[in-house]
């Protein structure tokens, strides 16, 4: 399914097309794709507010056997099951790659966006940026935890969120409902308060039955501050809010790859007294390393946590992007590659 320029998601703008198989580079693998999720960061590559190389296949969380191996690929051998994230590659040799943040290196090339990604019967990546599968997913419950699982794992970590602190999550949706489980499982003694929009009382009770020690609406006090806190709403009132409830020396970390501009105006509600004074630190968290993915996905296993997925056919794809854009998908939405 191929994006040859950018259209309105409702204009089911990616075309079903006969490609070549890619060939696979010196150091790559080919991966015969069976399963790739969909994530709303599509959505904004569709429609032009995040610019990818068109024309360009979608995907970014995709699963896969490796077909055929290039000719100094050593890494993984025919038939092993592979996954491959948003960082499809990276030049290892500025500043930023040799302190284990190639996220943030100025050549860093994105799955789907830069090169072809998982919307396809085949892909190639390097086989570096390809990660094994653990046993107990599926491949269609394995695809979301190379986005929304591997993303949320590592906001978490930026937060430096310790044992017997307190967690506030803002927005509770496919990634924080991944978060909520990590951080109960690594840090046993801590809290985690969780701030959904007003009325959303499925969300509230989905995160109560994950755990979660309080929940309540963005503008609600909640009944001690918090340490941290990762924002993955696409708003800007809940950055606001969540300064306003965070501890001293806390963090907030946002989790977006944009955010919206029509709310921008409760920035002007920020004070420095109450929001930012005594340490408070506002953080962002861009794409992922290949350390995030390498310690997620055995971490997801050991957790026990099962993504719930919606399958769709490949040829499917505008559908379930609609879907998605609509917030009618039930989890994760995944493609299927037969
Ligand atoms: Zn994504
Ligand atoms: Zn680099």
């Amino acid at each position: 399914m191929v994006l040859y320029k950018t259209a309105p998601v409702d204009e089911a703008p990616l075309q079903l097309k006969d490609l070549p198989i890619p060939q696979p580079g010196p150091k790559q693998v080919l991966v015969k794709v069976s399963a790739c999720g969909i994530c709303h960061t599509e959505l904004d590559e569709i429609e032009g507010r995040l610019p990818a190389k068109l024309p360009i296949v979608l995907g970014h969380q995709v699963i896969g056997s490796v077909d055929s191996l290039g000719a100094k690929a050593a890494k993984f051998k025919l038939s092993d099951r592979v996954g491959i994230a948003w960082i499809n590659s990276a030049c290892r040799k500025c500043l930023f790659c040799q302190s284990g943040n190639e996220n943030l290196c100025p050549e860093f090339k994105g799955t789907g966006c830069d090169a072809n990604g998982g919307y396809a019967q085949y892909t190639v990546v390097c086989e570096d940026f390809a990660y094994p599968i653990p046993d107990r997913f599926n491949d269609c419950q394995a695809a979301p935890l190379l986005c929304a699982g591997a993303i949320g794992y590592r906001a978490l970590r930026l937060t430096n969120l310790q044992d017997g602190q307190i967690l506030g999550l803002f927005g509770f949706g496919a990634s924080a409902h991944i978060v909520i489980q990590i951080a109960k499982h690594k840090f046993p003694g801590c809290k985690v308060f969780v701030f959904t929009r007003a009325g959303q009382k499925t969300h509230q009770d989905w995160a109560a039955n994950l755990g979660a020690d309080w929940v309540g609406e963005t503008g609600d006090t909640p009944p001690a501050k918090l340490n941290c806190a990762i924002d993955f709403t696409p708003a800007w009132k809940p950055v606001v809010e969540a300064l306003r409830v965070l501890e001293k020396g806390g963090r907030v970390v946002i989790n977006a790859i944009r955010k919206e501009e029509k709310d921008k105006d409760s920035l002007l509600e920020l004070s420095y007294p109450s929001h930012l004074w005594l340490e408070k630190e506002l953080k962002t968290v861009a794409n992922i390393t290949r350390c995030d993915a390498e310690e997620f996905l055995p971490l997801a296993a050991e957790i026990l946590i099962v993504p719930q997925v919606q399958e769709f056919a490949l040829e499917q794809a505008n559908e379930a992007l609609l879907k998605l854009s609509q917030g009618k998908i039930q989890g994760a939405g995944v493609l299927r590659i037969s």
